[in-house]
């Protein structure tokens, strides 16, 4: 769970499938895809060849291990 700063939420919490498309007016001024994913991506967080409004399933997040 994201409790230090605002970008611990792609890397605290579990997020195994990530990305979207404008799809409304409400859109249009995206948090996500403007602020969130590029800032990411440069942090390598996301994938260099992943794209915003692609959905991309995290495949080692989804795997559970144990404690
Ligand atoms: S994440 Fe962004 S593009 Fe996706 S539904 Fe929410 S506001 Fe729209």
């Amino acid at each position: 769970m994201a409790k230090d700063n605002p970008g611990d939420i792609l890397t605290c919490d579990w997020n195994p499938v990530i990305g979207c498309q404008r799809f409304s007016a409400a859109c249009r001024k995206c948090w996500y895809l403007d602020g969130i994913f590029p800032w990411q991506q440069r942090l390598g967080n996301i994938p260099a060849q992943v794209r915003p409004n692609e959905a991309w399933v995290f495949e080692k997040r989804m795997k559970v291990e144990a404690l």
